[in-house]
């Protein structure tokens, strides 16, 4: 489908998608769709998740990456396995809490996770090189503009009922935007659910 870098779609090859399914969804973690997980989200599409990886990591590799809607965590873990730490932020914490069991069982140890509204990133922690949001906000959330190191990028699909995935790269002028395709995400939403 276009996936041009072989580390992105090794690291989607050897990752069980099964595992961050409940049991009544894991025989369908093998298609090429979103699925449900609960709270009214979806796992994304693996076409998506390797798309988002890809453009993170266009241009060279990444030290410190904050993901925005960390769900299932299976991008989280996708992540992990290629950058060299991970600041995970969900809203929803019964989903926060079964990601990170799902951490521990991959051994992976370079994810850190934070019940939190992500719009306003992960201040403590930035700035980061690489930014990924997987909710669609109406408008770029200026903290996570912030939060962006010189040269880093920010992934992140923006608008409302129709949504384009945007690539942002802080400069040492500013910010360049390029959109790179038509997608379609569950809404970025304000505030923390217990
Ligand atoms: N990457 C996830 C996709 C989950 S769907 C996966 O692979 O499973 C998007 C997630 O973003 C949902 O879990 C939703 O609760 C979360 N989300 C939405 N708005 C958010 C916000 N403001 N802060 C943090 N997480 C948010």
């Amino acid at each position: 489908q276009g996936i041009r870098d072989l580390t992105v779609l090794d690291v989607i090859r050897t990752t069980p998608r099964h595992l961050f399914l409940d049991e009544a969804m894991a025989h369908r973690a093998y298609e090429d769709v979103a699925l449900p997980i609960g709270f009214q989200q979806t796992l994304s599409q693996p076409y998506i998740v390797a798309r988002m990886t890809e453009l993170l990591l266009a241009a060279g590799p990444r030290q410190r990456v904050l993901e925005v809607g960390t769900g299932s965590g299976y991008q989280t873990a996708i992540l992990a396995q290629l950058v060299d730490e991970v600041y995970s932020v969900e809203r929803i914490k019964p989903l926060q809490h079964k990601a990170r069991q799902r951490m521990r069982q991959l051994k992976l140890r370079n994810v850190h996770m934070n019940h939190a509204d992500g719009t306003m990133g992960w201040q403590e922690r930035g700035p980061f090189d690489g930014i990924m949001a997987t909710a669609a906000p109406e408008r770029i959330p200026e903290d996570l503009l912030q939060q962006l190191a010189t040269d880093g990028r920010l992934v992140i699909p923006v608008g409302g009922d129709s949504q384009h995935l945007q690539v942002v790269t802080r400069t040492a002028e500013g910010y360049e935007t390029e959109i790179v395709e038509a997608v379609n995400f569950v809404p970025l939403r304000p505030g923390t659910v217990k």
